[in-house]
C-alpha cells in the first residue's frame, strides 16, 4: 500500500508524530492532493502538535525566546512596547505560534538539548554522553534555560535604564522552585564559562556575566572563550545574576541556597555511591573514566604542565613538545589530540615499575593527578622515541630532578631528562 492510499485519520496520526518542520514540509510536498488536504483541514493544531514534539512541554517558554530573537536590539523606547509584541507565558502558544518562529524554535531546541546532554553527563549520569534526565528533570532544565535566555534577550532590548527593574519584576514572579531551577542552570553556565577558559589554557577572569545559552554552548563546543568577548568589559550588565540574588535574599537565608539549588533540577544521580577504584572513597558523579575523559580538558588543562615530576615542568627543552601537541588544532580548529585519546595513551604507556592503573575503572580527580604524575613524562618519552629521526641521548644522572635543565640550555639539550634520577635529592615540591 502506498502512503497516499492510507485512510485520512492514519495520515493525520502520521503528520502529528513528525518531530520537525522540514519533515512536515517534505511530507506535504510528496502528495499535493491527499496529505495536503488532510493538513489543511486543521493546519494550526497540526503545527502546534509538531511544535510540541520539538520543544516538549516548554513550548510556551521556547516560543517567547524565538519571538524575542526576531525583535531588533536597541530600538525600543519602552519595555511596554516589547511586552505588546511578545505575549506572556500564559498566552504564548495561542499568540506566538507562527511559521516565522518555527526555524528559530528548531535551532534553539537543538542548543538546549545539547546543553542538557552536557549537564546530564556532568551531574546525572557520567557514563552517558546523551542525556538520561527523566521527563520531569528535562522539563525543569529546559524551562529554566529558556527563561534565562528570554531574560538575556529582554535585557538586550529594553532601554538600559529600565533593564534592572524589568528583570527584577520577572524574578519576583517566580515561585521558589522556579527560582532555584534558574539559579541551578545559571551556575551550570558559569561552570561551562570556566570550563572553556581552562580548556583554552586561559587565565580565568572574574565571573560577572549573563551569557546566552547559545554562546555558552558555542564556547564549550569550540573550546574557547570568544563567545564571551562582549561580556569582558567591567560594566557588562549582570541584571539576571543580581535579580536572582536580590529575590533570594529577600525570601530565604543564603545558607540553604547551595544545597537546595543542587537538587533543583535532578531528583536522583546515577551511581551516586560509586567509589574511586584506587582510594575507595565514595565520589559518585565526581569520578572519571573512559566515557567522560573528554570533559577533563576543561578541568585540568591549566595544571597539566605542573604534573610533570621534579624540575621537568621548568625544563628548557623537554616540555615544549607536549605543550605544542596538546594545544595544536586542526584546520577546523578542533584539538588534534582529544583528551580521550591522551588518557587512552597514558593508560597504555609501558610502565613496568608503576602501580596498576586500569583504564576500564573509575578514578577520582586526586588519584588521577597521581596517575598523571606517574605517566605523563613516560608518555612524552614514548612520543620522543617514536619520532622518525630520533637521536638517542645519554641520561642525565639527576634525571627529572636535575635543576641544571632549567637554566642551562646546552645541558638541557645534550642530555635526556625524561628518566628516573640515579643521584641527588628529589625536588622539594615533589611529595608523591
Ligand atoms: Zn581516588
Ligand atoms: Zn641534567
Amino acid at each position: 500500500m502506498k502512503f497516499t492510499d492510507l485512510p485520512s485519520d492514519v495520515v493525520d496520526r502520521i503528520l502529528i508524530s513528525i518531530s520537525d518542520f522540514q519533515t512536515l514540509s517534505a511530507s506535504l510536498r510528496t502528495s499535493k492532493r491527499d496529505i495536503y488536504d488532510i493538513f489543511q483541514a486543521r493546519p494550526k493544531s497540526i503545527v502546534q502538535i509538531i511544535a510540541y514534539n520539538i520543544t516538549g512541554p516548554t513550548l510556551a517558554q521556547a516560543l517567547r525566546v524565538a519571538s524575542m530573537q526576531r525583535l531588533p536590539e536597541f530600538l525600543f523606547t519602552s519595555s511596554q512596547d516589547i511586552h505588546n509584541r511578545v505575549a506572556d507565558e500564559a498566552h504564548a502558544i495561542e499568540k506566538l505560534l507562527t511559521r516565522d518562529n518555527i526555524e528559530a524554535l528548531i535551532q534553539n531546541a537543538n542548543v538546549v538539548s545539547k546543553l542538557e546532554d552536557v549537564f546530564s553527563q556532568r551531574y546525572k549520569d557520567r557514563k552517558s554522553a546523551k542525556s538520561t534526565l527523566s521527563c520531569a528533570e528535562s522539563e525543569r532544565f529546559h524551562r529554566a534555560t529558556y527563561r534565562i535566555w528570554f531574560l538575556i534577550l529582554l535585557q538586550e532590548r529594553v532601554p538600559a535604564h529600565e533593564a534592572r527593574d524589568e528583570i527584577l519584576k520577572v524574578a519576583e514572579d517566580l515561585n521558589h522552585a522556579e527560582l532555584l531551577e534558574m539559579d541551578r542552570v545559571r551556575v551550570f553556565f558559569q561552570e561551562l564559562y570556566s570550563w572553556s577558559h581552562v580548556a583554552e589554557f586561559e587565565q580565568l577572569s572574574t565571573l560577572r556575566f549573563d551569557a546566552r545559552p547559545d554562546q555558552v554552548l558555542q564556547a564549550f563546543e569550540e573550546f574557547n572563550t570568544l563567545p564571551f568577548e562582549e561580556y569582558r568589559q567591567d560594566d557588562a550588565p549582570a541584571h539576571i545574576n543580581d535579580a536572582l540574588n536580590d529575590v533570594w535574599c529577600k525570601r530565604e537565608s543564603d545558607d540553604k541556597r547551595v544545597e537546595q539549588r543542587d537538587k533543583a533540577i535532578l531528583d536522583s544521580v546515577i551511581g551516586a555511591n560509586d567509589i574511586c577504584h584506587r582510594c575507595l572513597v565514595v565520589k559518585g558523579i565526581q569520578l572519571w573514566g573512559a566515557s567522560n575523559w573528554d570533559l577533563l580538558r576543561g578541568y585540568i588543562s591549566n595544571e597539566i604542565f605542573i604534573l610533570f615530576p621534579g624540575y621537568l615542568r621548568n625544563s628548557l627543552v623537554e616540555i615544549q613538545p607536549f605543550k605544542e601537541r596538546i594545544r595544536e588544532r586542526d584546520d577546523d580548529l578542533e584539538p588534534t589530540l582529544s583528551f580521550s585519546r591522551l588518557l587512552e595513551e597514558l593508560f597504555d604507556v609501558d610502565a613496568e615499575a608503576d602501580e596498576d592503573w586500569d583504564k576500564t575503572q573509575w578514578y577520582c580527580i586526586d588519584c588521577l593527578r597521581t596517575f598523571l604524575k606517574h605517566r605523563l613524562w613516560r608518555l612524552l618519552l614514548q612520543w620522543k622515541l617514536q619520532e622518525p629521526n630520533y637521536q638517542p641521548k645519554r641520561d642525565c644522572w639527576y634525571g627529572y630532578d636535575c635543576r641544571t635543565q632549567t637554566h642551562r640550555l646546552m645541558h638541557a639539550q645534550r642530555l635526556n631528562h625524561l628518566c628516573v634520577p640515579t643521584r641527588g635529592d628529589p625536588a622539594p615540591f615533589d611529595n608523591d
